[in-house]
């Protein structure tokens, strides 16, 4: 009866689908395309198998298919199926219908920092622009009316409101490579391929499915997508189809329509996904250095720098080693030049200095940091770790042993051993911090001692190194923050 309702709303008369290729469904068996269903995530398995036992269709979906027919680990799963969100969301205990433009249903497992989303998303329609034509957003539509359409596009295109549920061949034709657009159901472990997508993996080739124009037309995020998944898979041979990268720089202006948040959000993937100095290189190849977003620009004209190559590069370790890595930390490291420029300036109109660096902080934030969501945090975060590097410079009364014990300690240390790293800082410095935060109160007092005579220009007392060893783990410093890249595993005690 509900599924009978369901294909009611679907019900598109032949003409609506119109002369799109929606491909043909092929299955492949386990014996052909040979994954592993025991990599399937033990949660996306229970969301797929509640899901069929209530009766529906629900596959494991996108990324999550063809990374494990690469033989990579699938960072996240995805669920499609045809129920609606509404009817996914009441078969579940813990979960929540999420976004306006695109509505999915996260089922959450666990809680805390160990808790697991499993993303499901209903199959939707085909993309019909004339019928989209009669609900067509425009600049005078206000947010209320657009929130009460399912399905709006504005002048050039673009999709504002996207929550057409259709059959699966048409979800397919939706998704942006062949190889993103595959369906694996882990219970008879067949593929479910529309678009060649098992062919194209064998060959190597990142194809944008239909006419790549109209796509990123439709979607223009999809030119960033483009470069991050051939960043990502460039080192297994990947090569985006020429059709599919040849439109790519004379359609960037597109991305102005997109809003800043989504922008910064798919920045923050190209960079934060373990595949950053790939990025970099891809977008320079394909001649996307500049225009798909400020920050981004600079992060390209910096890439070559020692501090910024040295930070994206620690950033694909820390997530190639599954180590958590924080937006603010990168930013800071990719933003620190204009800091140093700014609090130069000032100092040297007398400015004292820690004034100096608020203030210059303040102009960078103006001046680089758009209208991003949780900007606030972003930003309180990146200028703790800036405000942190006068302060070691600072080895003498109670100021080191308060500056240990502050959250954003790690996230300070760390940015100040990458500048030791590339000859900001003495190496010493760093050395000595390290030191000084794993140390306990004796040893403290000790290492105190030792920089102080250092500056003194005397010779470092006998005693006090004689005291130092050997030097005992403070467990009190385990309350550091461990969210930023760079950190060394027994270095510092971090509960990484
Ligand atoms: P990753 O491994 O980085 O998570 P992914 O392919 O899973 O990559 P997601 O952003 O998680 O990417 O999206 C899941 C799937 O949803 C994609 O594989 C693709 O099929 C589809 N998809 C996501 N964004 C778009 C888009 N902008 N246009 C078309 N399809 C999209
Ligand atoms: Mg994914």
């Amino acid at each position: 009866m509900i599924k009978k309702f369901i294909q009611k709303i679907w019900g598109q008369p032949q003409s609506r689908r119109g002369l799109v290729d929606f491909g043909k469904r092929v299955e492949i068996p386990a014996s052909v395309h040979g994954i592993n269903s025991n990599l399937v995530d033990e949660r996306a398995l229970n969301v797929v198998r509640t899901l069929q036992d209530a009766g529906y269709e629900a596959y494991v979906v996108g990324g999550a298919v063809r990374d494990l027919l690469l033989g990579l680990r699938p960072k996240d799963f995805d669920v499609a199926t045809d129920a609606t969100p509404e009817e996914v969301k009441s078969l579940f205990r813990r979960a929540f219908i999420i976004g306006r433009r695109f509505r999915i249903v996260h089922v959450v497992y666990g809680r805390g920092r160990e808790h697991e989303v499993i993303e499901v998303s209903t199959f939707r329609a085909h993309l019909d622009n004339r019928a989209a034509e009669q609900v067509k957003g425009n600049e005078k539509t206000s947010k209320s009316e657009l929130a009460g359409m399912t399905h709006a596009v504005d002048s050039s295109g673009r999709v504002l409101r996207d929550n057409v549920w259709g059959p699966q061949d048409e979800d397919a034709t939706r998704r942006d490579f062949t190889v993103n657009a595959m369906y694996y159901d882990p219970e008879s472990q067949y593929l479910v391929d529309y678009h060649g997508g098992m062919q194209d993996a064998k060959k190597k080739v990142l194809r944008m499915i239909g006419d790549p124009v109209a796509r990123y037309r439709e979607d223009p995020v999809r030119i960033i997508r483009a470069v991050r998944f051939a960043a990502k898979l460039s080192p297994l041979g990947f090569k985006l189809e020429s059709k599919t990268a040849k439109p790519l720089a004379t359609m960037l202006n597109l991305l102005a329509d997109v809003p800043q948040s989504r922008l910064f959000d798919e920045m923050l993937k190209l960079l934060q996904t373990g595949h950053a100095l790939a990025s970099v290189a891809q977008l320079q190849s394909l001649g996307l250095h500049k225009g798909i977003y400020p920050l981004l620009d600079v992060v390209v004209e910096r890439a070559d720098t020692p501090f910024v190559k040295a930070a994206l590069a620690d950033t694909d370790r820390r997530v190639g080693e599954g180590k958590p890595v924080a937006p603010s930390f990168l930013l800071a490291c990719v933003l620190w030049a204009d800091v140093k420029v700014g609090w130069d300036q000032r100092v040297t109109q007398r400015v004292p200095p820690f004034p100096a660096l608020q203030e210059a902080i303040d102009d960078v934030f103006d001046a680089r940091i758009g209208d991003v969501s949780g900007r606030g945090k972003l930003a309180a975060d990146m200028r703790e770790i800036w405000m942190m590097q006068p302060r070691f410079e600072k080895r003498i009364g109670s100021t080191p042993f308060s500056l240990v014990e502050q959250p954003r300690f790690r996230a300070g240390f760390d940015f100040l051993r990458l500048r030791a790293e590339v000859g900001d800082v003495d190496l010493s410095l760093a050395d000595w911090w390290q030191e000084f935060s794993m140390a306990d109160d004796a040893a403290r007092e000790d290492l105190i001692q030792q920089a102080k005579s250092e500056k003194d220009h005397l010779p470092a007392s006998g005693t006090a190194k004689k005291r130092r060893a050997p030097r005992r783990r403070k467990p009190s410093t385990n309350n550091v923050s461990s969210a930023s890249p760079s950190a060394e595993p027994g270095k510092l005690p971090s509960g990484e």
